[in-house]
């Protein structure tokens, strides 16, 4: 009845309501600890399967609280996303793990490179190319050692001037990563004129990859895309051997995943790399 109909309207519009008020404490929360630098850049090993050795590592950002727990990214990175704290929040992640990765080069480790995760909506004005080069300047990393993450809908939007950013980047000479492969919609055609060095395959395809054979065929496909592309590949979420052994025998080059490590802050990630 109609009754029920308003009633029920109502009670979707307190929901929202609710909703929009704790996305909006979190916000008056995060804002502070963003422009006080109390974000925390943590860092996963990528492992070259045929070394076994660590080979770079991507900066994942944490946010600590008082009483010592983190909130996760997938908690408040769409809040910074929509609020434009995304700018400030990506800078200086940029800088922190551009400075890392150097401290790792000044004391040997000069082979690492160091991953960074890129929203679509860092690229809504155009500070994007002048943040990352001032990141390199900063802490006096080659671009080379520096890889963007970016996902396939950042690849695939060709209106606006994300292009025109991507390519002022690629022009300092840092790395590009294909990032959660297989789960977006996919420009093959700019996938190949784009030229990234790396393509991660999303972990929905590797967990269980070696216990049950749903995915396999595909991994196996992209595996042998990503190749012809000239690209190497990436599997992330490896969580244990049998997924592992399942890669290597697939040809893939690098795993990413708790068999490994999880993400850890740098001070673990030292004791890491001289284990
Ligand atoms: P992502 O880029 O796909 O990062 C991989 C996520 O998988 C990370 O979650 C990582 O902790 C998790 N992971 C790694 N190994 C395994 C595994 O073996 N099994 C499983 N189940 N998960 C694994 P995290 O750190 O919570 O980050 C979530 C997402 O937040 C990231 O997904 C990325 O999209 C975003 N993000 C993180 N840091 C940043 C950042 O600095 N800037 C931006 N724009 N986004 C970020
Ligand atoms: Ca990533
Ligand atoms: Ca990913
Ligand atoms: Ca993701």
């Amino acid at each position: 009845s109609k009754r029920k109909g308003r009633n029920r309207f109502e009670y979707y519009n307190a929901a929202l309501d609710e909703r929009s008020d704790v996305l909006f404490n979190l916000l008056q929360q995060l804002r502070p600890a963003v422009l006080h630098n109390k974000l925390a850049v943590y860092y996963q090993p990528l492992i070259a399967l045929e070394t076994g050795k660590v080979c770079a590592m991507e900066a994942l950002v944490r946010w600590p609280q008082e009483d010592g727990s983190l909130i996760f990214p997938d908690q408040f990175i769409p809040v910074a996303e929509s609020s434009g704290l995304i700018n400030q929040l990506g800078a200086f992640v940029l800088t922190e793990a551009c400075e890392y990765c150097a401290y790792q080069h000044s004391i040997g480790n000069k082979y690492l490179s160091v991953a960074v995760n890129l929203s679509f909506s860092q690229f809504r004005d155009n500070s994007l190319p002048g943040i990352v080069k001032s990141a390199l300047q900063k802490s006096g990393l080659p671009a080379v050692s520096l890889e963007l993450e970016l996902t396939e809908s950042i690849l695939a939007d060709d209106h606006g001037n994300i292009r025109k950013q991507l390519e002022h980047i690629k022009q300092l000479g840092v790395q590009f990563s294909i990032d959660d492969f297989g789960t977006g919609y996919s420009n093959l055609n700019y996938l190949r004129a784009f030229n990234a060095g790396k393509l991660k395959i999303d972990k929905i395809f590797i967990t269980t990859l070696g216990i049950d054979q749903k995915h396999e065929t595909l991994v196996s496909a992209i595996i042998n895309m990503a190749k012809s592309l000239d690209m190497q590949v990436v599997a992330e979420g490896v969580e244990n051997e049998a997924a592992k052994a399942k890669l290597v025998e697939l040809g893939c080059d690098i795993g990413q995943g708790y068999l490994w490590s999880k993400p850890i802050p740098k001070h673990e990630f030292d004791v890491l790399l001289n284990s």
